[in-house]
């Protein structure tokens, strides 16, 4: 056994809906300004974009609809509700048309954003890690498996304190689930327990301490916390 020098990290994971069992979560992957009314939002041009990624730590995640921590130094943290892949079979250079194969399921997510310290990044060209990466910074709900959901359609909402505040459909998406698959996998090796957050759609905004956050993609479930 290897003698490590400080505890090793515990495994974090995203329960399986509707049993006991757990996804190990290895990477957050996260696609950039993929629906076309977000990017304009967001001031970019929708057309001519190719995707683009950043990544959250996998012990970002908070599961079991449990309550997320309004996290520091931010006062603009903004809701991203977002169709979230989780592969199970690993792979580079994965073609589009071999890519559905590589999914082991789907759940709700959301990509909680530090928008003041995203704008500071954009501005002076840094990264935007710290926006994006930070503690308790991606609610998911649990997972379903991949047989039955069809990734290319379906309802796509968030609700604050019951007020639908995004909405719109999987059909949207500038780059499906196959094209984002297979063209992440040509940057890295996609790896079993990877998850990828496959980008919001129009309708983002700040939320504020005591809001109630309910997302849903259509044929794949919920995510719902408590911003505390
Ligand atoms: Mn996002």
């Amino acid at each position: 056994m290897t003698d490590y020098v400080v505890a090793p990290p515990a495994i974090s994971a995203v329960p399986i809906k509707g049993t006991d069992k757990m996804f190990p979560v290895r990477r957050i992957f996260c696609v950039g300004r993929n629906y076309a009314e977000h990017a304009i939002e967001m001031g970019s041009d929708p057309t001519r974009e190719p995707p683009f990624y950043f990544a959250k730590p996998a012990d970002a995640l908070v599961i079991n609809d449990a309550d997320m921590p309004y996290p520091s130094m931010s006062k603009s943290l903004h809701h991203e509700m977002e169709l979230v892949v989780a592969i199970g079979t690993g792979g580079s250079d994965i073609s589009v048309a071999h890519a559905l194969k590589h999914v082991w399921g789907y759940c709700s997510g959301l990509d909680m954003t530090r928008r003041d310290i995203q704008n500071e990044a954009k501005k002076t060209g840094r990264p935007w890690d710290m926006g994006k990466g930070f503690d308790h910074s991606a609610p998911m709900g649990a997972l379903v498996p991949a047989a039955g959901v069809d990734p290319g359609k379906g309802k796509i909402e968030l609700k604050v304190n019951g007020k639908v505040v995004q909405t719109s459909d999987l059909s949207k998406l500038i780059w499906s689930v196959p094209e984002v698959i297979s063209n992440l996998s040509h940057l890295v090796r996609l790896e079993p327990g990877d998850l990828i957050m496959t980008g919001t759609p129009e309708g983002v905004a700040a939320v504020v301490k005591g809001d109630v956050l309910e997302g849903f993609v259509e044929g794949v479930g919920t995510v719902k916390t408590k911003i505390v």
